[in-house]
């Protein structure tokens, strides 16, 4: 995947590797490579070299996001490829997901068993969505010829689309929505002072913390 990510004509390509090679050598064989699978098959010289960062592809999700006192959120509760700019979306929804939640226990308005909610509820968005959604990104860009690609995928004929569609490209991004989940729903409203009067009345917060503290 070779995308245009400045303005002044900077480039990210991501590309796959033989396995097993050391960095070094996998920082030697770049010119051979991009020579292979860029367009006009550039030679260096051809093009400026800016950072290279060889690093293995994987798709994992840890048994539980919540153990004790420690909870996990984004890279350390689960890793996708990159295709898609899912790794770091579904991490932000995690991490608002679990301010929503702590927020709660901070306000009196839900208890412990929120932070388990949590767990529950961003794995099985990781499972049901973002696992696959990665996954059939991941296919799109591997096992179709570039050169037909953008006009035959469906996926890449609405990209081309939104290119000039400014609606096409507002409902796209919210279509990222999916990845988050309103945990103040969760809450016992009726024990919002906050909410009840219009937020007028001065309530006294007590800090609970999850069993004797919480590392996030
Ligand atoms: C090469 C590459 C390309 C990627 N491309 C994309 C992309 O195009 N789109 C996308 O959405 N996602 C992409 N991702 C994924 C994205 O970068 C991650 O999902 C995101 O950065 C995760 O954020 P995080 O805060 O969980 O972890 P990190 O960004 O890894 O942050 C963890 C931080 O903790 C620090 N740290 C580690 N150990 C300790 C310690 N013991 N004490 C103190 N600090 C510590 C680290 O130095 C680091 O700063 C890519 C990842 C890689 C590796």
């Amino acid at each position: 995947m070779a995308a245009k990510i400045t303005t002044d004509g900077l480039y990210r390509v991501s590309y796959a590797e033989t396995p097993g090679l050391t960095r070094e050598e996998y920082i030697k064989r770049q010119p051979l490579r991009y020579e292979e699978i860029l367009p006009g098959n550039p030679k260096p010289g051809d093009y400026k070299f800016v950072s290279m960062n060889p690093y293995q592809l994987q798709h994992r999700i840890a048994p539980s996001f919540h153990k004790g006192k420690v909870i996990l959120c984004a890279d350390s509760a689960h890793v996708v490829n990159p295709f898609g700019g899912l790794g770091l979306t579904g991490g932000i929804a995690d991490v608002g997901s679990l301010y929503d939640a702590l927020l709660g226990i901070h306000k009196g308005l839900a208890d412990d068993s929120i932070i388990e909610k949590y767990s529950e509820v961003r794995m099985k968005i990781y499972k049901e969505i973002i696992d696959p959604m990665a996954r059939e990104n991941f296919n799109r860009i591997s096992s179709q010829d570039p050169e037909t690609a953008g006009d035959n995928d469906e996926w890449f004929k609405l990209c081309k689309k939104a290119a000039t569609d400014l609606e096409l490209q507002k409902q796209l991004c919210h279509g990222l929505d999916v990845l988050t989940h309103d945990f103040t729903q969760y809450w016992n409203k009726e024990k919002d002072v906050d909410q009840a009067d219009g937020g007028k009345t001065d309530i006294l917060v007590e800090s609970r913390p999850v069993e004797g503290g919480i590392v996030a």
